[in-house]
């Protein structure tokens, strides 16, 4: 008697050995982004990608990186494809580098997306299916002929075999399933914080700031806004280039961070910085920030490789105090006349209201 579960055999039950073969075959590693590419070619063996797979892997050939990309596949970096990933360009700035990170990171995030989409897409078949033989698993166990039937007992055995193979096969793949989720989960935090972070500086930005003076707690306050600009920032990039004023820039962000530790310093836009102060008084943080303006102009800055002399670099700041109610958009406003104020009085100086 055929038994119910050899009825899917060469079913979706076997194309997950056959991924693992095909990834095997082209040194592609396990990653979601590479099962989809496999699924396409082995669930559509007509279909056009698999046919141009054939051609290029005629007589064993592996597919390279190329082929893959030319198929509409992604190849995760790092992935062992027998070509070696392109070396970083050696002039490459930081703030690129965050860039390329960022996008890297997006890019892997939605080739994973997709491929543990697919995953979950064939575990619910394969779990289907699977539901419908253990039905007529069910079935077949209490017929007349199983039970009175003399191998009866060893028939039941091999259902029940076939039955709990299945199971662990489902177990096994469910596990490496959440082992994706995880790192899915990983990747988007990664992406989430890359996202909330200025390239050049590594400081939280406009978005981290909108975020927090939303989440501000009333009951944590008071708080207060400053607003910090460069003076005559355009002059250093004019005379010592953008390179440099960008290490400035850096600088500049360092000090914040460190004078104004436990405070949320963001770079806000050009040579601009965000302070959220909480628990201070207007008064209380208006003198720390003049602290912060003085520690700022003593400082004398020289150019690393020619130690020529920058001079110093002053800081103009408007700092208001937060109302309740308040939204980002009216403190900053507030905060950004100061700082106009500051500005036409002078420059290095903090203007309080
Ligand atoms: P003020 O004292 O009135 O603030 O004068 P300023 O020169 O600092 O202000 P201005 O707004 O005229 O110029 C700001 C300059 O900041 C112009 C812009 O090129 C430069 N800048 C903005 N973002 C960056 C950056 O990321 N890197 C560098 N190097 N320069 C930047
Ligand atoms: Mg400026
Ligand atoms: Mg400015």
């Amino acid at each position: 008697m055929r038994g119910p579960m050899t009825a899917r055999k060469g079913g979706e039950g076997d194309v997950f050995a056959r991924i693992g073969a095909f990834l095997s075959e082209q040194g592609l590693s396990p990653e979601p982004a590479h099962y989809s590419f496999a699924y396409s070619i082995i669930t559509e063996p007509d279909g056009a990608i698999a046919q141009a797979v054939r051609r290029l892997t005629d007589g064993g050939v592996r597919l390279r990186r190329g082929d893959i990309e030319s198929l509409g596949g992604t190849v995760v970096a790092g992935a062992p494809t027998g070509e070696p990933v392109q070396p970083r360009r050696p002039d490459i700035s930081h703030a690129d580098a965050l860039e390329d990170n960022a996008a890297r990171l997006v890019a892997e995030t939605q080739a994973q997306v997709a491929g543990f989409t697919t995953i979950m897409q064939a575990m619910q078949d394969e779990t289907r299916g699977f539901g419908r033989d253990l039905a007529e698993s069910a079935a077949a166990i209490g017929t007349p002929q199983v039970i009175g039937h003399a191998g009866g007992l060893e028939e039941i055995a091999r259902i029940t075999g076939t039955m709990l193979a299945r199971v662990r096969d489902a177990e096994a793949r469910l596990a490496s399933a959440t082992h994706e989720a995880e790192a899915l989960r990983a990747k988007l935090a990664d992406a989430n914080d890359t996202a909330r972070r200025d390239a050049l500086t590594g400081l939280p930005n406009r978005r981290a700031f909108e975020e927090a003076f939303t989440a501000r707690g009333e009951r944590d306050g008071p708080y207060c806004l400053a607003v910090a600009d460069i003076d005559r920032f355009k002059r250093i990039n004019d005379i010592h280039g953008h390179p440099v004023g960008d290490r400035v820039l850096c600088a500049v962000g360092r000090l914040l961070v460190e004078e104004c530790a436990g405070e949320l310093v963001v770079r806000h836009g050009g040579e601009e910085f965000a302070i959220l102060l909480r628990g201070k008084t207007l008064a209380q943080a208006a003198e720390h920030l003049d602290g912060v303006r003085a520690m700022m102009a003593a400082k004398r800055f020289r150019i690393r490789e020619s130690d020529q002399p920058l001079g110093s670099v002053t800081l103009s700041i408007g700092v208001t105090a937060v109302q309740v109610g308040d939204d980002s958009a009216a403190a900053f406003d507030r905060a950004d006349r100061l700082l106009y104020t500051a500005k036409a009085e002078g420059r290095d100086r903090v203007c309080a209201a």
